[in-house]
């Protein structure tokens, strides 16, 4: 495992890490003791709307911002609709949240020049991590104006973990350095996280990895791997300035 032991980080109401990274801008990231977080997975949609509202209130925010998330490159602004279908939601300081039950929640926080927040969530799984997702949100955010971005990684399966064919695994290889790896039991593997970092560092961001852990071996995670359909975690970011 390359995520760090999971328990070592402290558990504070809803959020298992939560930091505040900036003057007035916070980054945190769910457990499973948040509950499931996403209306596709689970049939529960009650208990999701209360985990929704219990999460925006230990924010001391009115509600997050979430997106339809379909595994590709599109970003979208908070606001453009209720749930826009994107795997990068951007915004100038409202709340922000990526779902995730395995793939790599990436967390954009930067500034614009009438010191508002530059903030995105990023949804980046095997096809995201491919498509570029995470480099096209850096880019829109940029071309908004937003600089001294800085990224945080939260909690996915690892490199250890992620077992795929070796034909997928030099596919992914061939198209983002960094990630061909080997399962604990020797088998082909994919680490997504150090594909995100590579492409941070390819854009010139700094990413953070206080709040990497593998969600396939700590089952205070939810993982599609380990238990399909049990839930999503969530990545958060939120200006209270
Ligand atoms: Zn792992």
């Amino acid at each position: 495992m390359t995520g760090g032991a999971a328990a070592a980080a402290p558990a504070e109401g809803p959020f298992w890490w939560r930091r505040d990274v900036r003057p007035g801008v916070t980054v945190a990231f769910t457990g499973a003791a948040a509950g499931n977080l996403a209306f596709h997975v689970g049939g529960d949609d009650d208990g999701v709307r209360r985990h929704r509202a219990a999460l925006a209130a230990a924010a001391g925010v009115p509600s997050f911002h979430y997106m339809s998330q379909v595994h590709g490159r599109e970003t979208a602004w908070a606001g453009d609709g209720p749930a826009p279908t994107a795997d990068a939601l951007l915004s100038h300081g409202e709340p922000l949240a990526v779902m995730v039950a395995d793939c790599v929640p990436v967390v954009l926080v930067g500034e614009f020049d009438d010191g508002r927040p530059a903030l995105a969530a990023v949804h980046a799984g095997r096809p995201g991590l491919v498509a570029e997702v995470v480099p096209a949100a850096v880019t829109r955010l940029r071309e908004a104006g937003a600089h001294r971005l800085e990224a945080w990684l939260g909690p996915s399966i690892c490199g250890q973990c992620y077992e795929v064919p070796a034909q997928m695994r030099d596919e992914v290889a061939a198209a983002v350095p960094g990630t061909a790896a080997t399962t604990g039991w020797g088998t082909p593997a994919l680490d997504l996280p150090a594909g995100v970092r590579d492409q941070l560092a390819r854009a010139g961001v700094t990413a953070h990895r206080d709040a990497e852990a593998c969600t396939y071996e700590h089952e205070e995670f939810f993982s599609h791997r380990r238990a399909p359909g049990a839930g999503r975690i969530a990545g958060l970011v939120w200006s209270h300035a």
